[in-house]
């Protein structure tokens, strides 16, 4: 079998319509990032530079991701003659770093992109950056923040003030004379519908967020002239939506809202707010789990016309226009963040005890006869393992030696199986994926500790606080196959610093599923496995290797921890300037905090 960069694509996730578009392989296996009609090699940046790492910031994909959604908005809109007109805001919370900011503005403005602020720094910086389109104002509000935007009316099309409680509809008294001058209300409805999502407690009967219809009444019998300033129902059901079901439930909960409020009590509604949520798929493999949507964009947006299309229809009513309030997808490809790697330590041990099992598993000659003794060493392996309070050094190095060869030998035997019968092998295989049986486990555990000069609460922080899976891949030897599994260490005092889980969807009729030197796992072809072992090369001699974490552009950012002291990162931007011509800056930003 011989591996080439096709191999790499398929293992490393690169084949997905989104990443097809934004990264490739060059002939000398190294991971390039396509920037208008260029394709630049990730390692050779790092090296021209000679960074421990850094975030590399492609500005001109912010622009990508807008032109592909808003196209696909407009396009959509155009098909289904719907006559309502799309008003797409940036919520500064996903990534408020001055040059997302920057970008959003510079490509967004053709198609008025507004803002969208959850706190007053929000608001006052997105009044600080103008915009011709919408200026949606959530969070808790007080007179100082509704003054400030009653002050600055050249800073956006019209500003909606979003409204939480009756609280807050009182405070609006203090800038009663400015509502219906560029200023109106918004009303952010508190959804019924709960989704699967990890963010999901923004919906539901009692989430934080919006109003409950009975405060809706409420307000509007006591300030009765709210009632024809309000424009906008809001609608957000939390971050990463997931499944293509609840879109269509979402969906339907706002329209069938929009419709009753509309006609009984709130006459001049013309804006739905969908919110956020709008799912970016982290494994690129469209697969429903918690990272990655079971829909693509494009079925985001036609399934959100054609429900709103549909119901308006029925009703009779003018369509609402779009008010698109994602900014994860927009923004989540941009920054890719990339570390090298400064150390490799063995998993358990450096050397092997020979003894007896080892003997059992060599005469094994079927995956199922191998799954049983690998039972079977879990459990004699859980058994030395409970007495080793008063263990001597000496058992202590025969007991470590013993389990590295049994974490060797099941993984090499079953790779000689597969050599020697691929069906049936593969067959038994895939069945001990279902049930997270010990084989699997020895399979698929990693043999090598990676050290990586970065901090994962800094550069990662939703993988420590969420486990949020985020894609890895080398940055070179990608004409090789990998040698081992690895778990990615960073350089923090932290156990929680530790990155072990890699998403596996290998295309049916792929058959070269085990690594080079530690004969672990890389797959079952034809299904979405989990390993837990980073598949990696190991690096020639003086070879500089470094791995990118992909899509880290949204959250991680504003959420950035300086645990230890490793606060910032290098930076490595990419721009382009008015002639088209890329820009490429660094910056060194806390280099001398990362180990080289
Ligand atoms: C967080 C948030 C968003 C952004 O959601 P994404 O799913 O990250 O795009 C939009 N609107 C509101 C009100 C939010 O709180």
């Amino acid at each position: 079998m011989v591996w080439g960069i096709e191999n790499s694509r398929e293992l490393y996730g690169l084949k997905g319509v989104l990443n097809n578009q934004l990264f490739d392989i060059n002939e000398k296996g190294e991971l390039v990032v396509k920037i208008k009609g260029k394709a630049l090699s990730i390692a050779e940046l790092l090296k021209k530079y000679g960074l421990p790492g850094a975030n590399i910031r492609i500005l001109p994909w912010i622009g990508e991701m807008i032109d592909y959604i808003a196209g696909l908005f407009l396009k959509s809109i155009k098909e289904k003659n719907y006559r309502g007109s799309f008003r797409p805001v940036y919520p500064l919370k996903v990534n408020h770093h001055e040059l997302v900011l920057k970008s959003i503005k510079k490509y967004g403005e053709k198609y008025s992109w507004g803002w969208e602020a959850g706190t007053l720094p929000e608001l006052y910086k997105a009044l600080s950056i103008k915009t011709d389109g919408l200026l949606v104002v959530d969070g808790v509000k007080d007179a100082r923040g509704l003054k400030r935007i009653a002050e600055n009316k050249e800073a956006y099309g019209e500003a909606i003030i979003d409204i939480e409680s009756i609280r807050e509809a009182r405070l609006l008294e203090e800038i009663r004379k400015h509502i219906g001058d560029k200023i109106w209300i918004g009303f952010r409805i508190r959804p019924m519908f709960r989704g699967e999502s990890i963010w999901s407690s923004s919906s539901g009967l009692s989430s934080k967020f919006g109003l409950p219809l009975s405060s809706i009444y409420k307000i509007i019998e006591k300030q009765p002239w709210i009632k024809n300033k309000v424009i906008m129902l809001h609608f957000h059901y939390g971050s990463q939506i997931v499944a293509r079901d609840a879109l269509k439930k979402m969906f339907t909960e706002m329209i069938n809202t929009y419709t009753v409020l509309k006609e009984k009590y709130l006459p001049n509604l013309r804006y739905i707010d969908t919110g956020g949520g709008l799912a970016f798929d982290y494994e690129s493999t469209l697969s429903g789990s918690l990272y990655s949507p079971d829909y693509t964009f494009r079925e985001y947006v036609e399934t959100m016309l054609k429900i709103f299309k549909e119901h308006i229809e029925e009703h009779g009513i003018l369509p609402p226009d779009i008010v698109f309030e994602s900014g994860r997808a927009i923004v989540a490809p941009h920054r890719i963040s990339v570390a090298k790697v400064i150390d490799i330590r063995p998993y358990i041990s450096e050397s092997r005890t020979e003894i007896e099992l080892v003997e059992k598993i060599h005469s094994s000659k079927t995956i199922k006869e191998l799954s049983e003794i690998a039972r079977e060493s879990e459990n004699i392996i859980n058994r030395l393992l409970s007495f080793t309070e008063n263990i001597d050094m000496k058992r202590r190095e025969l007991l470590e030696g013993m389990i590295e060869a049994i974490y060797e030998e099941i993984p090499k035997k079953a790779k000689e199986i597969y050599m020697m019968d691929r069906n049936n092998a593969l067959k038994e295989l895939a069945e001990n994926t279902r049930t997270g049986r010990p084989l699997y486990r020895y399979l698929t555990s990693p043999s090598r500790r990676y050290v990586l000069s970065f901090s994962l609460f800094n550069i990662l922080p939703d993988n420590v606080i969420l486990n949020q899976y985020f894609q890895v891949i080398p940055c070179s030897m990608l004409d090789r196959r990998p040698d081992v599994l690895a778990t990615i260490s960073d350089i923090t005092c932290d156990s929680m610093g530790e990155v072990s889980e890699f998403i596996s969807k290998l295309p049916e009729g792929f058959d070269d599923i085990f690594t080079e030197e530690d004969n672990r796992l890389l797959g079952i072809p034809g299904k979405r496995v989990i390993l837990r072992g980073i598949p990696l090369h190991l690096p020639r001699e003086n070879e500089e290797y470094y791995v990118a974490f992909l899509h880290t552009g949204a959250y991680q950012d504003p959420l950035a921890m300086g645990h230890n002291m490793l606060e910032g990162y290098p930076e490595i931007i990419i721009d382009e300037n008015s002639d088209n011509e890329l820009i490429i800056r660094y910056d060194d930003n806390a280099k001398d905090h990362y180990p080289q």
